[in-house]
């Protein structure tokens, strides 16, 4: 199997060949047909696996017909850790290198302005952790009632951190119609019990 037969387009195929990868690991293999198709993931997943790539490829391959509105970012990946969103923002950068996609990073420690500067201008892609999204959303900065792809990763150390009530809130402004991509290293029945409530019919994926 390749990249090409996945069904990802020829901008992105081009970026990931530049990437230098040759073969799609078993979670891309799995889930970038899924994720195109529409449907959610319920995914079991280490980091290392190529998981970013299984979610980001087809997300950007989704967003890159069409743009963002100020203030309305058209979709939303949350980390645990400004280390997990960097990463993120990194590989987005990588394989976005031929198509017309901003993204926006809001993590803690970084300035406030600039991040409210980026977000008036449009941004396809939030790469956030829970904390600094719901800052900048108390504060009027952002509306994220349209972003129809939401990807919660790592979902069991935002458990250990403390973050699901500010997990639960972010998906509660959400539009109920959206895609949703859920990722997990372990399936606790505490993290089957947040999948259950924001996944609707999720293709379940384990590596
Ligand atoms: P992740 O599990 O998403 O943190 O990815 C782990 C590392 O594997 C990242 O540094 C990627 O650049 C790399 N990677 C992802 N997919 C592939 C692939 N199909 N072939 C080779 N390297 C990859």
């Amino acid at each position: 199997v390749t990249f090409a037969d996945l069904g990802l387009s020829a901008p992105i195929l081009k970026a990931v060949a530049e990437a230098g990868y040759v073969t799609p690991t078993p979670i891309q293999e799995a889930a970038i047909p899924v994720v195109l198709m529409g449907r959610d993931v319920l995914g079991t997943a280490q980091t290392g696996t190529g998981k970013t790539a299984g979610f980001t490829l087809p997300m950007m391959d989704i967003l890159a017909s069409g743009r963002a509105k100020a203030r309305m970012p058209r979709s939303l990946i949350l980390e645990p850790t400004r280390e997990l969103a960097l990463q993120v923002a990194e590989q987005f950068e990588k394989y976005g290198k031929y198509l017309k996609l901003n993204h926006a990073l809001l993590i803690g420690g970084e300035s406030m302005n600039e991040q409210r500067d980026v977000l008036e201008k449009g941004v396809d892609v939030l790469i956030a952790t829970p904390g600094r999204l719901l800052d900048l959303f108390d504060r009027g900065r952002i509306l994220l009632a349209d972003c129809r792809i939401l990807v919660i990763d790592e979902a069991d150390r935002m458990l250990d951190m403390g973050f699901i009530p500010d997990v639960e809130r972010i998906v509660s402004m959400l539009p109920g119609m959206r895609q949703t991509l859920f990722f997990s290293a372990t399936m606790a029945p505490e993290i089957k019990k947040l999948a259950d409530a924001f996944l609707q019919n999720p293709k379940e994926i384990s590596v």
